[in-house]
């Protein structure tokens, strides 16, 4: 493909020439669009592991996630949500901790 840019510097190519060029342009741009996918496909793989592996710390030794909240109403397994505001708390609710032993 190389030699045929370096042949259309020089002169006008041939049709057959013109149409060998056109093909591996076909065929660089198509590879270049399956390598665009794979990397997305990658990319999301990555981000869903890390979320998991983030939502496995976050709920790892936290006995007091089998009971539900009475403070913010999280069911059993959920984390606690915001009472008031939109922050997540970083933490189980004491009531939640209390209910569970995990506190006293
Ligand atoms: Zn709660």
């Amino acid at each position: 493909m190389e030699q045929l840019v370096d042949a259309a510097e020089c002169r006008r190519l041939t049709p057959v020439e013109a149409a060998d060029l056109r093909r591996g342009v076909k065929a660089l741009r198509d590879c270049l669009a399956a390598a665009g996918a794979q990397l997305r496909r990658a990319a999301g793989k990555a981000e869903r592991e890390r979320d998991e592996h983030a939502r496995q710390l976050l709920t790892a030794g936290q006995p007091a996630l089998d009971v539900a909240c009475r403070r913010c109403e999280a069911g059993a397994g959920a984390w606690c949500r915001p009472v008031a505001g939109a922050v997540m708390p970083r933490t189980l609710h004491v009531a939640r901790l209390v209910d569970a032993g995990v506190l006293s």
